[in-house]
């Protein structure tokens, strides 16, 4: 019998379960383990909660909870409540699939000072995931700049420029929800290092820039190339374009009280204040022959209390595990980082891709280790179930889920899938003991 342990629930763990219980048939035990007593990663804690479609990508990984070859392990810490090492004792595979939950920092003068946050603690914040409930986003300020040029930098902005209405019927928590009703924000600045034609924004999540209640998309009409070069765009990246040049000759909207401006073709330089967040000083930059951003010389200060950066993240590194600092993820050869330890997802290629891009990455992972690798005769589940009651962690299962799900479910607002529940005590009270 092979004994697997996949660590983290998110996209690329119920992948690579659902890719390893298809190759290995009757001949397998998989133990999904997660830090936190609820599963699915990103999916819950990430993806915008005004996208509850997106969202519900998670029924697919409850057929593979429900297979009686498949055990959900949640409060769990990997690296913490037992280690790597103890894992591949007990386990013929070990797969890490911790995601990348780090922000990457922007590493310029003042990114220390109050007011700058990491689109993983914003996200985090509105999206309840525990780490990050008491994060208090400084909203009484007229102006805030988000630094990306990805959809997680317009997830960001779209949530701070919608009205509470709007909010009501998505999964956003109402901590998070109070203190946006009362939010004196009335510009948001996307900023990016390179123009409309390198953005990384998909079209839906352009397209909806447009259809806020109270809030008007801007872009600068010269920052577009003359419009004949936008043929050599790919079909995606041509729509999104298109979109983007209708926002700039649509302009202005004196009527919608909230501002949405793309500011293409900057850096930032430095975080300007005394004791918080001021202003952000940016780089005018333009694209060389190359692609690549390139300074003028010429800087601009934009005035606003609150900074986030989306611009991208780190794994966490783990005791015992090989790390590589400067890519911000396990040192690893297509998903093998030693014999029996593997990673996959976020944690073997970085923040990059869709939620389906992790499927083909768990289902290439496990192709490799039915080539390379026999079963062995390791315990399993039992030895790990056995050390963690010796070390008193207390562990939930997916039932655990299922109530914890459905109590969630009961106390959602008004027109609200859920309600989640972010105090990890109150969370483990519902299975401890
Ligand atoms: C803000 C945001 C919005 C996004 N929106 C979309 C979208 O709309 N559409 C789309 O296609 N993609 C979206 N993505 C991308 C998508 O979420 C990722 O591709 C996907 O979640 C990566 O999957 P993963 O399993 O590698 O990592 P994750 O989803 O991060 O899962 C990692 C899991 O590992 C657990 N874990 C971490 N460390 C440990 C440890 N030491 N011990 C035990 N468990 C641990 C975590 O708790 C987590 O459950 C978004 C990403 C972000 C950040």
């Amino acid at each position: 019998m092979r004994t697997m342990a996949i660590v983290g629930s998110g996209p690329a763990g119920f992948y690579t379960a659902e890719a390893a219980l298809k190759a290995f048939g009757e001949d397998v035990r998989i133990d999904i383990i997660d830090r936190l007593p609820t599963p699915y990663g990103l999916i819950r804690a990430g993806v915008a909660p005004d996208h509850q479609s997106i969202k519900a990508v998670s029924r697919r990984y409850d057929q593979v909870a429900a297979d009686e070859r498949v055990r959900f392990l949640g409060n769990v810490r990997v690296g913490e409540d037992v280690g790597v090492g103890e894992l591949t004792a007990f386990y013929d595979d070990v797969v890490l699939a911790v995601g990348a939950p780090q922000d990457r920092p922007l590493g310029i003068p003042g990114d220390d000072l109050p007011g700058v946050l990491g689109s993983a603690a914003f996200v985090g914040w509105y999206n309840g995931h525990p780490d990050f409930k008491d994060l208090e986003p400084p909203l009484d300020t007229q102006a805030v700049v988000v630094v990306g040029n990805g959809n997680v930098a317009i997830d960001c902005a779209r949530i701070l420029a919608k009205t509470v209405d709007e909010l009501q019927a998505s999964d956003i928590v109402n901590h998070a929800l109070e203190p946006l009703s009362r939010s004196e924000v009335r510009q948001v600045h996307v900023l990016g290092r390179r123009g409309p034609h390198q953005a990384s924004f998909t079209l839906k999540e352009v397209g909806e820039l447009g259809e806020l209640e109270r809030a008007t998309p801007l872009v600068r009409i010269g920052d577009f190339p003359p419009e004949t070069e936008d043929a050599a765009l790919e079909t995606g990246q041509r729509r999104v374009v298109e979109v983007l040049r209708r926002f700039a000759a649509r302009g202005p909207d004196a009527s919608r009280p909230v501002t949405l401006s793309l500011d293409f073709f900057r850096r930032p330089v430095a975080v300007l204040g005394h004791g918080q967040v001021e202003a952000l000083e940016v780089m005018k930059t333009r694209v060389d022959e190359n692609g690549r951003a390139v300074d003028t010389g010429e800087t601009e200060i934009i005035p606003c209390g609150m900074i986030v950066a989306a611009i991208g993240y780190r794994t966490a590194s783990i005791p015992g595990v090989p790390f590589d600092e400067q890519a911000g993820r396990f040192v690893n050869e297509a998903g093998l980082i030693a014999p029996g330890l593997w990673c996959v997802g976020w944690a073997r290629r970085g923040p990059s891709g869709t939620i389906g891009t992790n499927r083909p990455d768990g289902f290439a992972l496990v192709e490799r280790i039915a080539k390379e690798t026999l079963a062995g005769d390791k315990p399993g589940r039992a030895a790990l179930i056995a050390l963690l009651a010796e070390r008193q962690v207390p562990v939930s299962d997916f039932d655990d889920w299922r109530n914890i799900d459905a109590l969630e479910v009961a106390r959602a607002r008004a027109g609200a899938p859920r309600e989640k529940i972010v105090e990890l005590s109150e969370l483990r009270a519902l299975f401890e003991g």
